[in-house]
């Protein structure tokens, strides 16, 4: 199968030619969330982007399996192994058991995504489903020496695996850094040294999500359960690993290591990372008093914005940045892309009533195969959509009569903005439904019968502007011969 798309692989460094290991199959693992807490704004645009990849792959007819796991257990509040799981400590400040926090912010994580629609993934394992398959990684990279029991918990040896492979090669970190960065915590000097992680820890009394092994009732370390599920549900040759630039380090190197320990193997042939979302300038987090999940954005509101948003606007406004960028988010950026999409929508409907004429000077091709180049470029969708807001002067020259359009080129470029408005960037008309707008549809019919008066005086300026307006609220009116239909975009 031929392609012409190049991804950035964060291994290399550079943009590489994608090639399958079998085509036309696809193998692609994105990390999913840890589900103690709403969905932000940084969870939005990890799956997003991995959404438009899966889109975008699945347009160039690979068969993709799409894993995307959700961490329910052994995440803990501190990256290097201490502090609380993070679902017990919620299911405690809320009274809750831990399995009814993570019920809850699944649902609302699989809400959220719908509202952005993000397609869901192919398989999406969880890391309490899969205790044996983690045991068993272990158990290998026991085997194979690079890790030791202490105490009931198992670590990995950082050290004699970077005897032999290079630990670091993802995230470009040298290892007397490393050494000389990181703090002896209280409680590790169960490690033979405070860079080796756990891939098994042992439960204390009060601890509740435990189970038995060989070495302990205990539960397994968060980078263990990725390189676990990617390998049952994509083998050892895995094609992508992908996930927010917050989990290259160590997560991801982590990963790398328990696969080569267990495996002999590195898997993933390509990693590809998102950058942040930051506000104003900075990090977003929760202890910085930024923090914005999605709910706030779409519904509840937040201090930081004057008004809600449509979560259409939300993934415009992602996917108007490339995904290697760190985005800047603001109301007037938020604003900006707000009005933006509209101008997108308003031509999309003008392009559905558009009239060709017998000859025509559009050359629809043309913006097709720039289209193409800014997908192959490493997913540049910030170029595609100023591709598109090229061919939104063309539809508005066409429609002015300035221009003509003959009817094969005006199929093709109907068809163009289908595939990469709807089907490859996944935005769908912003107002669906009149149970979302509240307008009843009698009262559509009535202002339509105002319009009509309006056409029969003449009037034809207060026609046009009672159409351009109920276009606005999300309404497109056809005209015919006997009256007019309407119908929600
Ligand atoms: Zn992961």
């Amino acid at each position: 199968m031929k392609n012409s798309l190049h991804i950035y692989n964060t291994l290399s460094r550079k943009k590489e030619h994608f090639e399958p290991w079998q085509p036309p199959f696809v193998g692609l693992y994105a990390c999913g969330p840890t589900v103690y807490g709403n969905a932000h704004l940084g969870h939005a645009r990890q799956a997003v982007t991995f959404d438009v990849l899966y889109r975008y792959l699945t347009h160039l007819d690979y068969k993709v399996r799409y894993v995307r796991n959700i961490t329910d257990v052994g995440h803990l509040e501190n990256d290097a192994d201490e502090g609380e799981d993070k679902i017990l400590k919620k299911a405690r400040l809320e009274k809750l058991e831990p399995m009814e926090v993570v019920q809850q912010y699944m649902n609302a994580y699989h809400r959220n995504m719908q509202e952005l629609n993000v397609l869901p993934p192919s398989i999406e394992p969880r890391a309490s489903g899969h205790i044996i398959e983690q045991q068993q990684l272990v158990k290998k990279i026991i085997d194979t020496g690079y890790a030791y029991e202490t105490n009931g918990s198992v670590y990995f040896d950082v050290l004699k695996f970077n005897e032999k492979y290079a630990y670091g090669k993802l995230s470009g970190r040298k290892i007397d850094e490393l050494l000389g960065n990181t703090r002896t915590l209280e409680g590790q000097s169960e490690k033979r040294n405070p860079i080796d992680f756990a891939l098994w820890k042992k439960a204390d009394s009060s601890h509740i999500m435990k189970w038995p092994s060989e070495w302990s009732e205990g539960y397994p370390g968060w980078h263990l359960e990725c390189s676990t599920m990617s390998l049952k549900y994509l083998g050892e040759n895995i094609d992508i690993h992908g996930g927010g630039l917050d989990l290259l380090f160590p997560h991801h190197e982590c990963e790398i290591a328990q696969n080569v320990a267990g495996s002999g193997k590195e898997g993933v042939k390509y990693w590809m990372h998102n950058n942040m979302i930051t506000i104003k300038g900075q990090k977003m987090g929760r202890s910085l008093d930024n923090f914005i999940t999605l709910d706030e954005l779409f519904e509840k509101g937040h201090r930081l914005v004057s008004r809600t948003f449509d979560p259409m606007v939300i993934r415009f406004f992602i996917l108007q940045a490339h995904y290697r960028s760190t985005l800047d988010f603001s109301e007037d950026a938020l604003s900006a892309s707000e009005k933006g999409l509209q101008r997108l929508q308003d031509a999309l409907f003008i392009l559905d009533n558009l009239q060709a004429s017998s000859k025509g000077v559009v050359n629809a091709e043309e913006l097709n195969e720039k289209c193409i180049r800014a997908m192959n470029d490493d997913l540049n969708t910030p170029v595609l959509i100023s591709h598109l807001f090229d061919g939104v002067k063309t539809i508005n020259s066409v429609q002015e009569k300035r221009i003509s359009i003959d009817q094969e080129n005006l199929d093709h470029l109907k068809d163009i903005y289908n595939t990469y408005v709807h089907s490859i960037l996944g935005i769908n008309p912003f107002v669906k439904d009149s149970s979302t707008t509240g307008i009843s549809d009698k009262l559509i019919e009535s202002i339509l019968q105002l319009r009509q008066k309006a056409k029969q005086r003449n009037d034809w300026d207060t026609a046009d502007e009672i159409r351009n307006t109920l276009q606005k609220m999300g309404i497109s009116i056809k005209d015919k011969k006997d009256g007019v239909d309407w119908e929600f975009m």
